[in-house]
Parts: structure tokens; C-alpha cells; sequence
């Protein structure tokens, strides 16, 4: 046993003791009477009677120490703006926020909706919820009026807090709009509105519903709202998964043990330290960003980078930019952001002096080994890939470099984190497998602190969803598909959903994926599986080019589907090989990044595609469709 899997291996047989030790890492104001009550499993409490606040330890617990260091640090290449505050800086405007808050009778255990691009106000505003015992609910602002106006039903905000507009890529989105259709399409309508006025898109206050921000914080400067404390198992927010597999489910966060996860993973995950600067490039929309741009790294006393933009404008080397001056230790990424980074200068990966920089860490998808290669090499560093859910809160599988530096296998995830029991099980019998064998990857209760309490409002659904898809056993169901090897490491096939059956054999469209990565003309691509008379279902690939012209030419194309079909014979076998490859220049992702393989098969099969607002660029689709 290395001394990541003897760390886990506590954390699972001496579990109490285990995690008191790492609940020390976070500031109770009233001591916790007992570690875990799990009498009403699947549902699970930790850390029960103890009161605590994620505002106090993400902020206030700082101040003696670091009030003058930064704590957030805004940059904008959209509206070419940088701002950074201080950890007194932030207090003050969380402490105004709450203010503002408070005084449109908002307190504890009432919803907030944050409806924001990434600005600094919509971090005050997620803290000052927090601070006021509050639920936030973010949006990501990339949806439109229906997915909002579903989100606002199923919260019943008692205030949102907007901003006039977001930007991406230099293209102006107003979001008021958008929110004034929402609410008029909802049946809980909030009763207030506070519009963050960026100057970026010309609107007209609903009266008597809407206020301006700026016009708050000037009139409650100064403001010092005190602390809610809660008890560990008092919920924190509320947030949507990506909606990449079906209708998205709202997950119901903790207090204490999201705390405690947070605390312990800045440390034996991400292996960091107070003072410490984390840039994490996901959107505050997210679970990675609920946990890796705001909590995480506040709680462990690091200075966090808001970052608004894209990762290739001005131009592909603006995150290393990034790191240079700002003295990153830790970047945090996702693999969809990396392979656009491989369709640009890969000089850029060395433009800049990235010495502060530890490591890469990478989720949202599988990351393939091509794309890990490429991006270690490029930049020298490791890439940690790591892999959840927004279910988790924090990684189930990661290398786990506070605890040892353990060399990690590219394609891999690596370990099971402390507190995940995690196992491969087989979906017919409820067993569990051994090593090289593929399965689907379950977690057995409790879930870990951090973990979702519940589904909102709707505990049967909690049940139902997530602890009962497997036969003779309540575990809970990741519905992705892996394995580990003889040397424990880990792998993520794909998902249960996607799963390939060719000929009775059973293929995670990943594995066909990497290795369609592998051929050097490819960027990105998308491996489904479409029914066929014949084989029951067969592999079809869409694959973007790294150079887009090759499209246009009808001969190269096929020489390239004819080589990418060669390797894919060489690597997995014929079985395995996809019935056709199409060339596409972007494929169908969620607004988070992840592709819609449910979307593509459908429209491979001649269905309809289904509910697609959580769809970035429908003609991604229309290409598809198209290239067939
Ligand atoms: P929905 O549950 O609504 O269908 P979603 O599953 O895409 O949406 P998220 O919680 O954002 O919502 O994504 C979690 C999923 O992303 C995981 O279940 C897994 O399929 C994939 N994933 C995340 N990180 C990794 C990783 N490192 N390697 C492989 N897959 C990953
Ligand atoms: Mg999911």
C-alpha cells in the first residue's frame, strides 16, 4: 500500500478519528458532539451539533494573519480590467453585501439566486449568503430565460442579484433581459432584484422591484453584519448539475462537512498552502467553480484568480500570462479548454516564465492521454487529472501529491480520495470487480463529508436517482463506467449511458476516443454508439481537425478517416473500430464543455435530439447532422 491508498484506507476503517483530525482545519464556533450520523442512510450527517460558517473561515478567519495579502484577484480581458482585494477588502465588501441583503429581509435559510458573469461582485455576493446563513443558488450566465426560470421555481428566491450583462470573447450578452423574461415566465417571482450595472447594456429598472447595486453599496459602506453560525448539516447552496445526461438535478450542499472537504483537499489534494496564489479557470456557474475559484481556496487562506475570458484571447498564451504574474502555484483546468489551447501556437507554452507553478489539474471530462502528453510536455509540469462530480463537491478519484508524490499514469485519475469507498461494480449482479475489469464506478455510503446532503426539496428523488440503479445493494451510482489496474490505479471509460455494444462487446466510447486523440491530425473528437441491425450498435466518430481546411477536401478526408480507422485497429482491434469517422469543426458541448453524446446519437439514429437547453452552439449539431 502507497501512502495515498494507507490514507484512504483510514479514512475508511478508522473513520472518526480520521476525520476530527481533518475537521480541525476549520473554525467551529461551537465544537461538534459526534463525527457521523449515519442512522438514516443513504442520508448522511457530519460533523453533527457543531456550528460553523463558510463565510467566517473563508474570510474572517484570516484577518489577524493576512488582512493586507490579496485575497481576490479579478482580471477581465473582456473588459480589460484587473482589480485585486485585499482579505480586508473582501471582508468589507462581503460585509456590505450582507448589508444590502439583510435589508430586503434576507436571512437564514432563504434562497438568493446569483444570475452574474465572473465579476467580483458575484463572489461578495455568494460569501455575504453565506455570512446571512442564506442558500445562493448560482446560474450559470450563459442560460437562457426557460433553464433560469426553472431554476427560479424550483428555489423561490426571495432576491436575485444580476448584473446588466456578461461578455465573451469581446461579444456583449445582456442578461437582464434574459432574467426579465425568466421571471416573467416563473410562478415564484422574487421580490427583489439588485442589478450589478457593468455599463455594458442599456436597461430599464422594473420599479419597485429592481435596485442598483453601486447605489446600495454606497449607502450601507461601512456595514458589519455578524455571523450566522450553523449547525454543520444547515444547507449552503443549491446548484444544478451540467445537464449533460438529462434534466439537471439540484444538488443540495452542507455547511461543516463542505468545510471540512475543502479544507482538508487545499492541503493532500491540491498539496498548498496559506499565502498561496490558485488559479482556477472554470466559471462560478460550476461545482469547480463553487469549490476551486471561491470556497477552497479562501478557506485555505490563498489568494484566488477571478478570471473573465477565454483562453485564447487576446491571444492562446493569456492563462500562462497568468501564472507568470501572479505567481501561480496551482491552475486548475478543464480538458475541453486544453484542446483548444492545442489548436494554437504551442510557443506559447514557453513564452512565459511559469517557475511558480506546481502543477495542472485537470477535470470536467476524461482527459485523454494524447492531450495530458501534450500539455505536461508543453508546459514541464505534472497534470494532476482529477475526477467528480458536482454531486461530490470535491474529487472521488485524484493523485493526491500533500500526501506523497506518487507518479501518476497520463490517462488516469489516478487514486480513490479519503472518504470515497469507492468500488467497480458489476451492473447485472451488484458485485463488486477486481482489477482490469470494467464496470460501473459506485461510491458506498455514507458519502464523504462535502458530498451532497439530498436532492432539493426532494429526498425521495435523492433515493431514487442515485442509490437504486444497482441490483441488491444500495451504493451510490456515479453512472460512469471504469476500472482500475493491477497497480490500483484508476480509469473513466465514459458514461454507463454511452457505453458501446458491439457484437456483445462492451466499450467505453472513451477508450475509442483516445485513441482516434492519438492520431496527430486530431484535436478533439466524439465517439457514440448508433444502433445498427446488423451488430446491435456501431461506433461512430466526429472528430475536429487541428487544421480546419483538411474539411474542404474531400480526398484528404478520406485518406484521414482511412488512417484514423488503422489506428484505432492497431490499438483496440477491429471490434472496436468506428463504422465512420466524420470531420466537423466543433462538436455539441454543454455550456460547461462536456459533449452531448445523448444529443449526437439521437440525431445519428434520425431521432429528435431532445431537451438541448444546456446546448452551447446548436449548429454544432446542424454540422453533424450535415457531415452524415
Ligand atoms: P448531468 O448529471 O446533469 O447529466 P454532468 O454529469 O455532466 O450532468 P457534472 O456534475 O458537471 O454534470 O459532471 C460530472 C461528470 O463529468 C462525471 O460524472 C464524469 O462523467 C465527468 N468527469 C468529470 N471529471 C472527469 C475526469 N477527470 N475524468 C473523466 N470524466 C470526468
Ligand atoms: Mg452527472
Amino acid at each position: 500500500m502507497n501512502a495515498v491508498q494507507d490514507f484512504h484506507h483510514r479514512s475508511i476503517h478508522d473513520r472518526d478519528r480520521f476525520w476530527k483530525e481533518q475537521a480541525a482545519s476549520v473554525f467551529w464556533e461551537t465544537p461538534f458532539t459526534k463525527v457521523l450520523d449515519d442512522s438514516r442512510l443513504p442520508f448522511a450527517k457530519w460533523f453533527v451539533g457543531g456550528r460553523t460558517n463558510l463565510c467566517y473561515n473563508a474570510v474572517d478567519r484570516w484577518l489577524d494573519t493576512r488582512a493586507d495579502e490579496p485575497a481576490l484577484i479579478w482580471v477581465s480581458t473582456e473588459v480589460d480590467q484587473e482589480e485585486i482585494y485585499t482579505r480586508r477588502q473582501l471582508f468589507d465588501e462581503v460585509n456590505a453585501v450582507a448589508a444590502m441583503l439583510q435589508a430586503q429581509g434576507v436571512g437564514r435559510g432563504d434562497r438568493v439566486l446569483i444570475y452574474m458573469p465572473m465579476v467580483p461582485q458575484a463572489v461578495f455576493t455568494m460569501l455575504a449568503c453565506a455570512r446571512l446563513g442564506a442558500i445562493h443558488s448560482v446560474v450559470f450566465g450563459g442560460f437562457a430565460s426557460v433553464n433560469l426560470a426553472q431554476r427560479i421555481d424550483d428555489a423561490s428566491p426571495k432576491v436575485i442579484v444580476c448584473a446588466d450583462a456578461g461578455s465573451r470573447g469581446g461579444k456583449v450578452t445582456p442578461y437582464k433581459p434574459l432574467l426579465d423574461k425568466a421571471i416573467s415566465l416563473s410562478k415564484h417571482p422574487p421580490g427583489r432584484v439588485i442589478v450589478v450595472n457593468r455599463g455594458l447594456f442599456e436597461f430599464e429598472p422594473v420599479a419597485g422591484r429592481d435596485l442598483d447595486y453601486a447605489a446600495l453599496r454606497k449607502q450601507f459602506d461601512g456595514a458589519k453584519v455578524p455571523v450566522t453560525w450553523l449547525e454543520s448539516s444547515e444547507p449552503s447552496y443549491v446548484l444544478y448539475t451540467s445537464g449533460t445526461t438529462g434534466k439537471p438535478k439540484g444538488v443540495q450542499r452542507d455547511t461543516g462537512g463542505y468545510a471540512v472537504a475543502l479544507a482538508s483537499s487545499m492541503k493532500h489534494i491540491f498539496n498548498g498552502k496559506p499565502g498561496d496564489t490558485y488559479l482556477c479557470t472554470s466559471d462560478i456557474g460550476w461545482v469547480v467553480g463553487h469549490s476551486y475559484i471561491v470556497y477552497g481556496p479562501l478557506i485555505g487562506g490563498q489568494a484566488t484568480i477571478l478570471y473573465e475570458g477565454t483562453p485564447i484571447r487576446p491571444d492562446g498564451g493569456i492563462l500562462w500570462s497568468l501564472v507568470e504574474k501572479y505567481k501561480v502555484q496551482t491552475m486548475f483546468s478543464a480538458p475541453t479548454a486544453i484542446r483548444v489551447l492545442k489548436k494554437q501556437d504551442p510557443g506559447l507554452l514557453k513564452k512565459y516564465d511559469l517557475s511558480s507553478l506546481r502543477a495542472l489539474y485537470m477535470a470536467g471530462e476524461p482527459l485523454d492521454e494524447p492531450t495530458a502528453q501534450w500539455i505536461s510536455e508543453g508546459l514541464g509540469k505534472p497534470i494532476i487529472d482529477n475526477y467528480w462530480q458536482t454531486e461530490t463537491g470535491w474529487p472521488i478519484l485524484a493523485g493526491q501529491p500533500g500526501i506523497a508524490p506518487i507518479p501518476t499514469k497520463f490517462g488516469s485519475p489516478s487514486f480513490p480520495v479519503y472518504g470515497f469507498d469507492v468500488r467497480v461494480i458489476d451492473e447485472q449482479t451488484g458485485q463488486d470487480l477486481g482489477p482490469n475489469k470494467k464496470g460501473v464506478v459506485a461510491i458506498v455510503p455514507p458519502l464523504p463529508p462535502g458530498a451532497m446532503s439530498t436532492i432539493w426539496n426532494d429526498d425521495a428523488r435523492f433515493v431514487e436517482t442515485y442509490f437504486s440503479s444497482i441490483p441488491n445493494r444500495q451504493v451510490y451510482s456515479t453512472f460512469d463506467w471504469g476500472l482500475y489496474d493491477d497497480d490500483q490505479y484508476w480509469f473513466i471509460l465514459g458514461r454507463t449511458d454511452d457505453v458501446i455494444n458491439v457484437a456483445g462487446h462492451r466499450l467505453g466510447t472513451r477508450e475509442i476516443e483516445e485513441s482516434i486523440n492519438s492520431h496527430p491530425a486530431v484535436a478533439e473528437c466524439a465517439v457514440v454508439g448508433v444502433a445498427d441491425q446488423l451488430k446491435g450498435q456501431v461506433a461512430v466518430g466526429f472528430a475536429v481537425l487541428k487544421d480546419a481546411g483538411l474539411i474542404d477536401q474531400p480526398q484528404a478526408a478520406m485518406r484521414l478517416e482511412g488512417e484514423i480507422m488503422k489506428v484505432v485497429d492497431e490499438q483496440l482491434g477491429a471490434v472496436a473500430r468506428p463504422a465512420r469517422v466524420r470531420f466537423v469543426t466543433t462538436l455539441p458541448k454543454t455550456r460547461s464543455g462536456k459533449v452531448l453524446r445523448r444529443a449526437i446519437v439521437a440525431v445519428c439514429e434520425g431521432r429528435d435530439p431532445g431537451d438541448l437547453t444546456t446546448i452551447e452552439d446548436p449548429s454544432a449539431l446542424e454540422q453533424i447532422k450535415d457531415s452524415l
